[in-house]
């Protein structure tokens, strides 16, 4: 999606090898009318795929995940990553190894948002190891529900997250595919 290669060519920074800082627009700040444009082409993709609810994980991926559930005017459920006192106790639950954070989180949805005649989409800010969307299909396979895709704002192919969907035959639908940082500067995949 050429609007949001050109915001990670203007405003992303390169930390280290294999981590992109997109705070001015997606991680901190949020860009409204981006998360807009980006909801449509999520809905766009999944237009048949009988979505019935988007299911993301707190917090970076709720801002493309609501405006994609607006879009296919559907519910959107985010995984919460602390327990709270307001959380029923009938959850279903996953653990996250976070490779940004280097720390375990676990992921808890309400067991009443997620139900067997569900078809999930799985939407996400970023794709690296895959571990976010593999907690997320964990607990959409808990409550026996139909999986759709993933849709992905971000996805690094030099990371192992695509692989591991691949062989899960989970459809990935991503609007920008980072395959190399070189120099400090982003080498999209679909460039020469
Ligand atoms: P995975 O679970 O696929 O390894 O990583 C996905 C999660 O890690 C995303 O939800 C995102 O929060 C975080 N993440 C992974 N790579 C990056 C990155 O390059 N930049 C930022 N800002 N977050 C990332």
């Amino acid at each position: 999606m050429r609007e949001l290669e050109e915001r990670i060519r203007r405003e992303g920074r390169v930390l280290g090898t294999d981590v992109l800082k997109v705070d001015n627009f997606l991680n901190h700040q949020v860009d409204p009318k981006l998360m807009v444009a980006l909801g449509h082409e999520f809905a766009m993709r999944f237009a048949d795929a009988g979505v019935t609810k988007v299911l993301t994980v707190e917090s970076s991926g709720i801002a493309p995940a609501v405006f994609t559930a607006l879009d296919l005017d559907v519910p959107m459920v985010f995984a919460r990553k602390r327990k709270s006192i307001t959380l029923s106790a009938d959850n279903y639950t996953a653990d996250v190894y976070s490779f940004t954070k280097q720390e375990t989180n676990h992921i808890i949805v309400d067991k009443r948002f997620i139900q067997p005649k569900d078809s999930v989409l799985i939407i996400d800010d970023f794709l690296a190891n895959g571990q976010a969307a593999q907690g997320m299909m964990e607990i959409i396979t808990a409550a026996g529900a139909n999986l759709v895709g993933a849709g992905i704002v971000i996805e690094k192919t030099f990371q192992k997250g695509r692989q591991l969907l691949n062989e899960a035959n989970v459809r990935v639908e991503s609007l920008a595919r980072i395959e190399d940082f070189v120099n400090g500067q982003v080498v999209f995949a679909n460039e020469d």
